[in-house]
């Protein structure tokens, strides 16, 4: 099918999206045993009997899982119920040691949630606490999955994780990435998931249909796995639009199953047909109890809730920011902490902004790294902002510093005191520079004042040069015109 021909069908049919995204919560140790969470340590170092499923041990439930599964549904605007409980579900696979994950069924932790993106509202409808697997990993090269054996690491195994199922309420992959990306700032933020993609600690399973614009009944979706970036979340969605509009066009009927997104191929295949919960033979959980979550826990970590991301938002708008830079700023959680230390210190919020998106950014991307790890503080930041804002120094000159500032630290004033730096506002002495300026360039001159005004800019920059950047530029304007004009 070519570009324009699918760029029309396109317009017949409307794209129904819904995500369940696993996060990883960052408990020391795990959801129903004491073995630790590090990530990346030898194989199989982390497996207590009840990680590897041995017969006769009991899970413990670790609280402050549900700690943080609370403080997250608070954070979505879900209810909290006041039972929830354990289920297991049974499936059959080699990094499932017990033979049946720990998840909650029909009682989740939180229900009847959402989050407001772009003004719209994409439900959520219940995020449930459950044990991670673990982790095979495919071996040689000869077999016919492309690998000759599979050697298991149950590290992972056991593992906290926080399933946030949302309502089949996004029309685009552009609000799927949106709500995605608003869901991992908030989890961030509220300090729960480090929200890392590529590492796995967060990861999406993409439900999409398509039916034709007007219908009312959902037409029968796929369910997408392994997008594991946003850029990839986008383009397999994009892809399985296509997919099923290229169905339904040739009369045939999309088949509900799970797919996998092949990142270097850019496209779907198909996995395994589509599981039933029944498949699942799902059970209350013997060994836990339910779990009764009384209104005054709730109340307690309601009261820690920490300032979420659009609150933040706000607040950089109300100090003059625009809604694309506080929403940048927002997007980077260490850059922001960093802000709101200088605007502690009672800094020029725009000004401290623009140092920040322009050279401190450029700095950080250039060196690859965090502001923490360079030599700038929040005090050596506001004074440099404070010499740019009374005048004292140019921004030219204020660029250069906070580069130094970076890189080696220490105090602008003092920088501005050993090399000169601080603006030209003696006016007999910018009068004199003027002059040797003007005196230099007789003919540029005779052209000015033949009415070739945009000269004017020329004579600005020389004096400029002269000066390194130090001319206070109101005096040099006034002083230029005098000196050309008079
Ligand atoms: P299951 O438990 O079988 O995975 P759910 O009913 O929990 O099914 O739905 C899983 C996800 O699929 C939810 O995020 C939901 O919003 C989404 N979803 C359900 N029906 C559709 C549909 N027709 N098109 C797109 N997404 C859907
Ligand atoms: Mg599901």
């Amino acid at each position: 099918m070519t570009a324009a021909t699918m760029e029309e069908l396109r317009k017949k049919y409307e794209v129904v999206i819904g995500l369940e995204v696993h996060a990883q919560l960052k408990t020391k140790s795990k959801i129903f045993a004491c073995d630790s969470t590090e990530f990346g340590n030898e194989q199989n170092t982390q497996v207590s009997p009840i990680t590897l499923g041995m017969p006769g041990v009991l899970p413990v439930l670790n609280k402050e899982v549900v700690n943080m599964g609370i403080l997250t549904g608070l954070a979505l605007n879900c209810t909290i119920p006041e039972h929830c409980k354990f289920d297991r579900k049974q499936y059959f696979y080699p990094d499932l040691p017990k033979g049946y994950q720990i998840s909650q069924y029909d009682q989740p932790i939180c229900i009847n949630g959402y989050l407001n993106i772009e003004g719209k509202r994409i439900g959520i409808t219940r995020a449930h606490l459950e044990e991670d697997a673990g982790k095979l990993v495919h071996m040689g090269s000869s077999g016919i999955a492309g690998s000759s054996y599979s050697l298991v690491d149950l590290n992972r195994a056991g593992t906290p994780l926080l399933e946030i199922v949302s309502e089949p309420d996004m029309r685009s992959s552009d609000e799927a990435r949106a709500y995605m990306e608003e869901l991992r700032t908030t989890l961030r933020y509220i300090g729960v998931c480090d929200g890392n993609l590529e590492e796995g600690s967060m990861r999406c399973d993409a439900n999409i249909s398509v039916r034709p614009v007007g219908q009312k009944e959902f037409g029968t979706r796929a369910e997408i796995k392994n997008v594991n970036s946003f850029r990839a979340l986008q383009r397999a969605i994009e892809y399985e639009i296509d997919r099923q509009i290229d169905i339904v066009e040739s009369g045939e009927e999309v088949v509900q199953e799970t797919r996998l997104w092949d990142d270097n191929q850019g496209v779907t295949k198909s996995m395994r047909g589509k599981e039933d919960a029944h498949d699942y033979r799902y059970f209350p959980e013997p060994d836990l109890m339910p779990l009764e979550i009384s209104r005054e826990w709730v109340n307690e970590i309601a009261a820690k809730m920490p300032e979420l991301p659009q609150q933040r938002r706000e607040r950089y708008i109300s100090y003059g920011l625009t809604s694309y830079d506080a929403n940048v700023l927002v997007e980077q959680q260490d850059i922001a902490y960093f802000f709101d230390k200088v605007i502690d210190l009672k800094a020029d919020p725009k000004a401290a902004n623009n140092f920040l998106m322009k050279e401190i950014a450029a700095y950080l991307k250039e060196e690859k790294v965090t502001i923490e790890q360079t030599k700038l503080t929040p005090e050596s930041f506001v004074e440099l902002i404070n010499l740019v804002t009374t005048g004292a120094i140019s921004n030219n000159i204020g660029k250069q510093i906070v580069v130094t500032l970076l890189k080696e630290g220490g105090s602008a004033k003092s920088i501005v005191e050993k090399q000169g730096l601080s603006v030209i506002s003696d006016e007999n002495a910018l009068k004199e520079i003027v002059q040797k300026v003007i005196q230099a360039n007789p003919s540029q001159v005779q052209l000015y004042r033949g009415g070739k005004d945009k000269l004017f800019g020329f004579f600005v920059g020389q004096v400029m040069k002269e000066t390194q950047g130090r001319a206070n530029p109101q005096m040099l304007n006034k002083l230029l015109k005098s000196e050309l004009d008079g």
